[in-house]
């Protein structure tokens, strides 16, 4: 469906990335809250047919572990893409983590299953698509209030990806080495950004620059460290009784292969058995987003 941009009204700017910015907005017809991305392209008339053709590979996608898409639109005389999707309650891993230092709660294995099952299923979910997320990292990861977590901004547009590739955006440091190298990659390097995810929020600290070592280091110094640095284990910390068990190292270690061949697919992992652990347990996710967002307890 093709949103009116004119039925949104904004209630408040929900954050900026470098290639645009989300607002929560309600439809003025439903009362619906949603949540609209708009993007800045080189407007290209040529191409706008074809952009709104790939958004609509967003409307068919149906999953628990992918944000749901409503509707896109363009505007201001098609320079700007507009992306109408679910509002996630909690929002990104991104703000959570940021909580989660504030509050100095760290993460339970559990949950840290959960976010790892939830991240595999979505991306196994797209890999039988033939698509490629591209940008996994905290800020890309969602969770509503119930705590489902859930994919968003995957590299569906080949036109987007292409105008942001000349970007910052195009860049980040929880890309894969193969990516960084300009190797070909596959949605394997999905995987490593999942494990760089998962491996900060474990530690509420980016693993690199190692540490120890000098904290202040360029922007291109740390994509080094991400081609060259032996890549991050998962470090106990016995001073606050924080051990953790073999089956996480290992799925961590497997995450963050750093050969782009050698590391394993989503649905491989998804037979790990840390993931296989995981799915056994019961883990209330709504009480830790609740407890990270000062909300009353579910
Ligand atoms: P980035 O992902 O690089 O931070 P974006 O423009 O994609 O930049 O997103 C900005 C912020 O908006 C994100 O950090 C996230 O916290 C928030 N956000 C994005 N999509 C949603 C959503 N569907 N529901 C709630 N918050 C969202
Ligand atoms: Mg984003």
């Amino acid at each position: 469906p093709v949103f009116n941009p004119d039925d949104l009204v904004l209630i408040r700017r929900l954050g900026e990335g470098t290639g645009g910015s989300v607002d929560m907005v309600q439809d003025r017809r439903t009362g619906k809250i949603m949540a609209k991305k708009v993007i800045a392209r080189t407007a290209n008339p040529s191409m706008h047919k074809q952009l709104l053709r790939e958004l609509q590979f967003l409307d068919s996608c149906d999953s628990p572990y992918i944000v749901e898409h409503y509707g896109s639109f363009l505007a201001e005389h098609e320079s700007i893409v507009g992306i109408v999707m679910e509002y996630c309650e909690a929002g990104s891993l991104d703000s959570l983590l940021q909580n989660m230092k504030r509050k100095g709660m760290r993460c339970s294995e559990h949950v840290l299953g959960r976010i790892a099952s939830s991240v595999l299923k979505g991306l196994d979910y797209l890999h039988e698509r033939r698509i490629i997320h591209r940008d996994i990292k905290p800020s890309n990861i969602v969770v509503t209030r119930q705590g489902a977590v859930k994919l968003c901004d995957f590299g569906v547009s080949g036109e987007l990806i292409e105008s942001l590739a000349g970007t910052f955006t195009g860049t980040s440091f929880y890309m894969a080495p193969e990516r960084i190298q300009n190797k070909p990659y596959s949605i394997k390097a999905d995987v490593w950004s999942l494990g760089m995810t998962l491996h900060e929020i474990a530690h509420l600290r980016f693993p690199f620059p190692p540490e120890g070592e000098n904290q202040s280091v360029a922007p291109i110094e740390l994509l080094s460290y991400i081609v060259t640095a032996p890549v991050p284990v998962m470090m106990d910390d016995p001073t606050v009784g924080r051990v953790w068990s073999e089956q996480i190292k290992g799925f961590m270690a497997a995450c963050l292969i750093r050969s782009g061949t050698e590391r394993p697919y989503p649905w491989q992992l998804l037979r790990h058995p840390f993931i296989i652990t995981t799915e056994t347990k019961k883990i209330n996710m709504a009480k830790w987003v609740a407890a990270l967002c000062d909300w009353p307890p579910p």
